[in-house]
């Protein structure tokens, strides 16, 4: 693995997309994800302060990072993050400066979306997995349909786009509604995205055969609309099709019944600084460590050895998530500790 240039693994697969936890802390309980009481709290000691985020990202950017996409639990939780948008895309890298976006769940949106833009932020990814109130507080615990629909309508008017919106399918909970929530999303102008439901559960009460998949998803479209392929999709986790023409589009993120590893471009920072090739790795390299060691190295030399924990850590990238492989094991950490 070379000491310089784009950041490439065993597989020639090269990273330019860096997501970045910006706390593992989250406003919503969503069954897939957190128990109720929630998990435990990564300790506040550990999690990265906003000048050694910044110092780790710009050495990604520097090192080929273009897209930078900030996540959690509930990035928007962060009481800077307006500040840590801002200095993340005023980063510069041989391609220019990363194009910054956020995966959030929108309930701090009317507040923030005019200030994130302002800071640099380019678009969203928001959560929204039903369009029933009783459902939704069922589905998040807690009653916030209202105010995650004002989230979304703010980022729109914000400018914030592609807004696009995700959403996870489950049997016998949401599944029945894929295709309303695809007309609500194309009749606003966003791109709806379905996701398989991963692994990442912090009960780890995952089971495939309760698994609503892709192809379940797609005969219930094809019902309602006309579907076409769209074409090069290339690292993208989702495949998208138009819907009844486009230029509305709608995406399945198939990362259970049709895994996309082969094409993946994607590396973690853990709001703990922790480097992850993959959400499935079940191993970390330690940055905070690094940033933090009696006698670590400063300046120049600091640079650069986060530059070669980054390839550390692809050095171990696996060729594929393995959920499929009988000795699968679900990683330590749930999804909301990892970053979705
Ligand atoms: N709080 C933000 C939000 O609500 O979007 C960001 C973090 S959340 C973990 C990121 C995405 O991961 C959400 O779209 C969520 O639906 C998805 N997600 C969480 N657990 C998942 C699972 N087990 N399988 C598939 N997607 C999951």
């Amino acid at each position: 693995m070379s000491a310089d240039g784009p950041l490439v693994d065993r597989f020639g697969r090269v990273h330019r997309d860096l997501r970045i936890s910006l706390t593992d802390r989250c406003s919503l309980r969503c069954t897939y994800c957190m128990p109720a009481e929630g998990v435990p709290w990564l300790p506040g000691a550990t999690l990265l302060t906003t000048e050694e985020l910044v110092r780790v990202a710009r050495v990604g950017v520097e090192n080929g990072i273009t897209e930078i996409r900030l996540t959690g639990g509930e990035p928007l939780l962060r009481h800077d993050v307006v500040d840590v948008v801002r200095r993340l895309a005023a980063l510069t890298g041989p391609s220019g400066s990363p194009e910054v976006s956020l995966t959030t769940n929108a309930l701090r949106m009317p507040a923030l979306a005019s200030p994130l833009r302002d800071a640099g932020l380019a678009r969203v990814n928001i959560s929204l997995d039903t369009l029933d109130r009783a459902r939704f507080q069922q589905l998040t615990r807690r009653d916030k349909l209202v105010e995650t629909l004002a989230g979304i309508a703010a980022a729109d008017a914000a400018g914030l786009h592609p807004v696009k919106i995700n959403a996870v399918a489950m049997r016998g909970v949401n599944d029945h509604e894929v295709v309303a929530l695809t007309r609500f999303a194309v009749e606003r102008g966003y791109q709806m995205r379905f996701i398989e439901q991963m692994p990442l559960d912090a009960g780890h009460t995952w089971d495939r055969t309760t698994m609503v998949s892709q192809a379940e998803i797609l005969d219930q479209l094809a019902d309602a609309f006309t579907l076409t392929e769209v074409p090069g999709r290339g690292s993208a986790p989702a495949e998208v099709w138009t819907v009844d023409g486009g230029p509305a589009t709608v995406g399945v993120i198939a990362s259970v019944s049709a895994p996309f590893c082969g094409a993946c471009d994607r590396l973690r920072l853990t709001a703990d600084g922790q480097l992850r090739a993959c959400l499935f790795a079940r191993t970390e390299t330690d940055v905070r460590g690094l940033l933090r060691e009696p006698g670590a190295p400063a300046g120049a030399d600091l640079d650069a050895a986060i530059a070669a924990a980054y390839r550390r850590c692809l050095a171990g990238k696996r060729p594929g998530h393995d959920i499929d492989d009988p000795a699968f094991l679900q990683p330590d950490r749930p999804m909301s500790a990892i970053g979705g």
